[in-house]
């Protein structure tokens, strides 16, 4: 299946340490494009703000155990102490529109869904300025407990360590500056000739049918 513009559809994965900007980034380009947000699901408490169905499906550790035993992730890991994961059945469903996915996810998430679909994903890895200004973001986003702040700058050395499986990486410094350049990632990744090679076919099929000018 093809988008209207004649080209497959796309899996763009962003992952970066917490704090470094990936929601906000992520939002902004899925507000801007018809590219579907891939709504993971987690066994974490809601914060203040978020929205059940919109940012995560919020579900008990039961009934995440009983979607992995369904087979119901795509993939799935634990993050910060809880568990978060993708829904198989939002993935197969965009792809087979021939739609393009955004999933924000650790350095698992990622690996996981280039490993199932390796011609669709584009790997995206948002680096913060520096330490320093990812710590003051988690703590002015003032979202998490100090405790639960002191495990994401913990964890953001393990995340950090696998920058080397993602084919961009961003500095998200100034957000305009960073937006623009995850902009381009995308637009590009949706002109690849493998992602237009059905249209070009077509068209060197017409082309081939057309009667020739006749000579002057
Ligand atoms: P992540 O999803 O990677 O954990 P968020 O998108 O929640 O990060 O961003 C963390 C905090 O930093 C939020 O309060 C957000 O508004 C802020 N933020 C994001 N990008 C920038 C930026 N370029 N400059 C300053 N603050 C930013
Ligand atoms: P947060 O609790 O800050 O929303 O997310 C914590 C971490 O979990 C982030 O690195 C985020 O990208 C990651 N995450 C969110 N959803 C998923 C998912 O479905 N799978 C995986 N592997 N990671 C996820």
């Amino acid at each position: 299946m093809t988008l209207p513009s004649g080209r497959s559809g796309l899996l763009l994965v962003i992952s970066s340490p917490s704090g470094a900007g990936k929601t906000t980034l992520a939002r902004r380009l899925a507000g801007e494009f018809d590219l579907h947000f891939s709504v993971s699901y987690t066994t974490r408490e809601p914060r203040k703000d978020e929205v059940q169905g919109e940012d995560y499906h919020f579900v008990s550790p039961e009934r995440f155990a009983q979607m992995v035993e369904g087979r119901q992730f795509a993939e799935w890991a634990m993050v910060h102490g809880n568990q978060y994961g993708t829904s198989m059945a939002t993935v197969n469903t965009s792809l087979a529109n021939g739609g393009d996915c955004l999933f924000d996810v650790d350095y698992q998430g990622g690996r996981q869904i280039r490993r199932l679909w390796p011609a669709e994903s584009v790997l995206c890895f948002i680096l913060p300025p520096s330490m320093g200004e990812l710590e003051r973001r988690l703590r002015q986003r003032a979202t998490d407990t100090s405790d639960a702040i002191e495990r994401r700058l913990a964890m953001a050395h393990e995340e950090l360590a696998h920058y080397g499986e993602y084919d961009y990486l961003v500095v998200n410094d100034n957000l305009d500056q960073a937006y623009a350049k995850l902009r381009a990632i995308y637009v590009a990744a949706g002109c690849t000739r493998v992602r237009n090679d059905a249209l070009a076919q077509a068209l060197l099929r017409e082309a081939a049918t057309r009667t020739p000018c006749p000579k002057p």
